[in-house]
């Protein structure tokens, strides 16, 4: 079996560079310090899956030629997880498209988006995206277009958010606190990717110290942090990193064979 990891954004909430900032990540030439807001795809025998639909959603898509969708999975209702989603809309022009992620994402993306639900919207010819909502419980693992998907639950500050195992990758961005409960679950990793904001802690993120020794313990054959604010520099800050590990960056493709 292969399949492959698109980093489609690796920028913390604001992207890179931030709108205004003078500082050397922000005015750096250097593509890889060019942020989009955090999103992967996953592909596998030309069936893609979404983690997360960006404000640049529609600019990521272009950018890696996608043109077709089985889903999309939630990490979480912020702002730059969430917003992209009218984007969305090409791809139900012929069918509607599911949507998944936990019962309080998919309670909120029904509130905040009622337009875009397929069973409420009365608006079903205009140019609007039908997408019909699924909730799913951590810890079960689904078959979604063929991926074999496990949520698993993180702590976003005190907010309890779903990173998600697919194969032998894991995904947890936006995340300072991971459970004894998921780190059963995230043995045996061909690669994690973990948020790494910064050098300063922070209340909801791990910093890239934290993220350093949170990888360690889990101990993947590789490990790519992202979500990634101005403080780090790639060149500098990768290049200090373990052997194991990596700053990943905008377009990055990981190819797996298993
Ligand atoms: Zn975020
Ligand atoms: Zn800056
Ligand atoms: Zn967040």
């Amino acid at each position: 079996m292969s399949y492959s990891l698109n980093f489609l954004g690796t920028g913390t909430s604001h992207g890179i560079p931030v709108i205004g900032c003078k500082c050397a990540t922000c005015t750096s030439t250097n593509p890889k310090n060019k942020r989009y807001r955090s999103s992967v795809l996953f592909t596998k025998d030309g069936k893609n899956l979404l983690i997360d639909t960006t404000p640049e959603f529609r600019l990521q898509a272009l950018r890696a030629n996608l043109n077709e969708l089985e889903g999309v999975l939630y990490t979480h209702i912020h702002a730059d997880h969430v917003h992209g989603i009218d984007d969305l809309r090409v791809f139900t022009t012929k069918t509607s498209l599911p949507i998944y992620g936990s019962e309080a994402t998919i309670k909120h993306i029904e509130k905040h988006f009622t337009y875009v639900i397929k069973s409420e919207t009365a608006y079903k010819k205009a140019a609007v995206p039908h997408l019909y909502t699924n909730v799913l419980e951590a810890y079960k693992t689904y078959n979604i277009g063929g991926f074999e998907v496990t949520p698993l639950i993180i702590y976003h500050g005190d907010m309890p958010i779903f990173g998600y195992r697919i194969f032998n990758v894991a995904y947890l961005t936006d995340t300072n606190n991971i459970p004894e409960k998921t780190l059963e679950y995230l043995k045996d990793l061909n690669l994690l990717v973990l948020v790494a904001l910064q050098h300063k802690e922070h209340k909801t993120h791990y910093n890239i110290s934290q993220a350093v020794a949170m990888a360690k313990r889990i101990g993947a054959k590789q490990t790519l942090f992202t979500h990634i604010a101005h403080g780090l520099e790639h060149e500098k800050d990768n290049a200090d990193l373990p052997p194991t590990m990596a700053l990943a960056y905008d377009t990055l493709e990981m190819n797996f064979e298993e």
